[in-house]
């Protein structure tokens, strides 16, 4: 089969190499979609470094069940389906407490088992015990199946912070993540404040319902978000990874609420955090990434019953061999987001 192989920083081969088989308890899937996320594009830039050379990347994975291996009974091939991503054991100490991205045996697609940037992938028996592979309907597209994974990270910093309805969140960046923690404000009837310093990006939330935007480079965007909503936004997402920028938004959040560091941050970079304001306020500073099982479930229902509009992100639909040109242009932020079809 065709695949993009990571061999290192940069390095990614557009290549054959050989097709993986069910062995019992696995199942393959023939690959349509697969998004290219952040991860993605960091991961070849050398900013993060990947569990195991070479690789194939890929996690946000949308296809039809190709081969059933001996043992797996709720899968036919020919399913169309979304993949979760994460095979965690559903034993330890995390998973019990439905905390899966935490699992202690933790692995996955592009994680230690090859991902989706190829025509087929290999879903190992751990991730197909735990039930990550969901039929999806007929009607749904496999692009926008692809969506589920991304969509529920989002779900799972909502889930963690306890969002309820009328809630203020402010979202820092307005990047493919940014919009879609937007998206999930507006499934959930939270109110929205987008900041960011690119106004295409602005536009952008806009025309998705942003209730309010803010342009960073003209407006301070802390005292905009207080004045708004007088004691500050209850949840905070800071989906972009300058620490510089999380650092001077964190007196956003008020008093007891919830400032999310959802974007990762380059290796090395510190926060400087001022611990009287923590103690006095009574801040929750926290962070999440990856979602759980039930994440990605509610993930696909919102996409599957329209409630979460993504294809409204969805930029760029490109083929495999092209796929270090769309991370380019990711990386350059020419591209909102990028969905490879296979
Ligand atoms: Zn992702
Ligand atoms: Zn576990």
């Amino acid at each position: 089969m065709k695949a993009a192989v990571l061999y290192g920083e940069n390095d990614l081969r557009y290549q054959e190499v050989e097709t993986p088989h069910a062995l019992p308890g696995e199942v393959v899937i023939e690959v349509k979609a697969c998004g290219i996320c952040t991860t993605d594009v960091k991961i070849l830039s050398g900013e993060s470094t990947p569990r195991n050379l070479p690789t194939i990347l890929g996690h946000e994975v949308a296809g039809l069940v190709h081969e059933v291996g001996a043992g797996v009974k709720e899968l036919t091939t020919g399913q169309r389906v979304a993949v979760y991503p994460i095979a965690s054991c559903g034993e330890c100490f995390f998973c019990r407490r439905g905390r899966h991205s935490l699992c202690l045996h933790e692995f996955g697609l592009a994680h230690g088992a090859d991902g989706g940037f190829a025509e087929y992938v290999r879903i190992p028996k751990t991730l197909v015990d735990l039930g990550g592979i969901l039929p999806i309907k007929n009607s749904l597209s496999m692009e926008l199946a692809a969506m589920t994974e991304p969509l529920s990270c989002c779900l799972s910093a909502f889930r963690s912070a306890g969002v309820a309805k009328g809630d203020w969140i402010a979202i820092i960046g307005a990047g493919p993540m940014g919009l879609l923690h937007l998206l999930t404000a507006e499934a959930q009837g939270a109110r929205t404040i987008v900041i960011d310093v690119i106004p295409e990006r602005l536009d952008k939330a806009r025309e998705l319902g942003a209730e309010k935007v803010i342009d960073a480079g003209k407006t301070d965007p802390v005292q905009a978000v207080r004045s708004i909503t007088e004691i500050g936004a209850d949840l905070v997402i800071a989906a972009l990874g300058s620490t510089e920028v999380m650092e001077k938004y964190l007196p956003m959040v008020r008093n007891a609420g919830v400032f999310n560091i959802f974007g990762g941050a380059p290796k090395g970079s510190r926060l400087t955090i001022d611990p009287r304001w923590l103690h006095y306020g009574e801040i929750i500073l926290t962070g999440t990434f990856g979602s759980s099982l039930p994440d990605f479930k509610q993930a696909l229902r919102l996409i599957s019953t329209g409630k979460a509009p993504v294809e409204k992100i969805i930029s760029h639909r490109v083929s495999l061999d092209k796929l270090l040109d769309a991370v380019q242009q990711t990386r350059e932020h020419n591209l909102l987001k990028a969905v490879v079809l296979i």
